[in-house]
């Protein structure tokens, strides 16, 4: 509304997390969702030590602290059972970086400060930058000039294709698509993964229930039915087969997902920038698309409260790229890894996960600059 304002397109962990950033520096931030409700309530999300720490740097260390589970340990498995390796998440972390499971409705009312301009149902279709800020079209035909506008609206993002073309969303080298659902606990007591012709993880949540995540390796596409959950996993063992046993009598808790990335070197132009799954969606075999938005936000809007706002968007750019590029190559290397042949993956693994594990996580622990 004035060359002060701030325009976020998104209100989902990236839009919301950067809005209340800003606010908190005393800049004006209207934001725009094009959802009545919040999306994906009925999922979880796994959030690692570096994801917390970008939660405290937001001042939400203790109230997040108080929703879903701490994840102490990991285990890969075999689809036999068979112990691959594990992780001792407590010791990597720390205490003030204990990664944690949680609804992402609880997560993104966490992150909302329920501020009046905060706007649901508003759709931003396009925008373009313009002398000394950017102008942002809205669905209903309106046009609004902010003196900044960042695009936090996910990997089919509005702001990305109307400032800097069309890009190919790519398919995860793991695999096109994944199940997730929330089914009663059968009894781990531990983050655990599997793997086998398909990759099965089980993350236990508050509540006595679980978090499932299911999907193929090496990029196959697979049918999205119980049918195919049934095919692949049934000779799992027993904790599997008894979450994959509830999809079958629950099917309406199953969601069917595209896993997309974003590849492009360029996230900003002019008072434009893109942050989140707009700029970098990557595949969650890490677990760093909620860390590394909000990650994000907080670089976004540390940057922004230094001023100038002309160079902002670039200087956010370059300090993020290397952690980004950091994420995206760790998230490629493992995908390979997890899709080698059955037997050369439980031959290699013991002594490969670790230190991808390592490698993937380690540079993360270091303080956002
Ligand atoms: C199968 C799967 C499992 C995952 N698991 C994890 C995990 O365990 N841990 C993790 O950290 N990450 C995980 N991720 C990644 C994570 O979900 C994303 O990285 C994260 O949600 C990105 O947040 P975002 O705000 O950038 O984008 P989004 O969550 O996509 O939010 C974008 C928001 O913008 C809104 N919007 C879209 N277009 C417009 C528009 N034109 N105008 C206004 N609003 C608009 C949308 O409605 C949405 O609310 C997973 C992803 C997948 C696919």
């Amino acid at each position: 509304m004035t060359d002060d304002s701030v325009l976020v397109a998104g209100g989902g962990i990236a839009g919301l997390a950067v809005a209340r950033a800003l606010r908190q520096r005393g800049i004006r931030t209207f934001v725009s969702e094009r959802m009545a409700d919040a999306a994906s309530g009925g999922l979880s999300i796994m959030l690692p030590g570096n994801a917390i720490m970008a939660f405290a740097e937001l001042g939400l260390r203790n109230r997040l602290e108080r929703l879903g589970e701490a994840v102490h340990r990991r285990e890969y498995r075999s689809g036999s059972g068979r112990l691959l390796f594990e992780v001792d998440e407590d010791a990597f972390w720390g205490p003030l970086a204990q990664p944690r499971v949680l609804r992402r409705s609880e997560l993104l009312d966490l992150l909302d400060d329920k501020h009046e301009d905060n706007r649901r149902s508003s759709a931003v279709v396009s925008v373009r930058p313009v002398d000394g800020g950017a102008e942002a079209t809205f669905d209903d035909g309106h046009v609004e000039r902010h003196g900044f506008v960042i695009g936090a609206d996910g990997v089919r993002s509005a702001v990305r294709q109307s400032v800097f073309g069309e890009h190919e969303a790519r398919f995860a080298v793991l695999s096109a698509a994944a199940f997730r659902w929330i089914a009663p606990n059968p009894g781990v007591d531990s983050y655990v993964g599997w793997t086998g012709e398909g990759s099965f993880l089980l993350i236990p949540l508050d509540r006595g229930e679980v978090y499932v995540f299911a999907s193929a390796t090496g990029g196959a596409g697979f049918e999205a039915t119980p049918e195919w959950l049934e095919r692949t996993f049934g000779s799992f063992p027993e904790p599997v087969r008894a979450v994959v046993a509830y999809a079958r009598n629950h099917p309406e808790a199953l969601h069917h997902s595209p896993i997309e990335e974003i590849r492009i070197n360029e996230w900003t132009r002019g008072r434009v920038a893109l942050i989140g799954d707009a700029a970098h969606a990557t595949s969650p075999m890490w677990a760093q698309g909620g860390a590394l938005a909000v990650e994000d936000a907080v670089v976004m809007a540390d940057t922004l409260a230094r001023g100038d706002w002309d160079s902002a968007g670039q200087r956010y750019e370059r300090r993020r790229r290397k952690r980004v590029d950091h994420v995206q190559l760790a998230t490629d290397q493992f995908s390979a890894a997890a899709s080698l042949p059955i037997e050369v993956r439980e031959r290699t693994m013991p002594e490969v996960g670790p230190k991808a594990y390592r490698a993937a996580y380690g540079p993360l622990r270091e303080k956002l600059t």
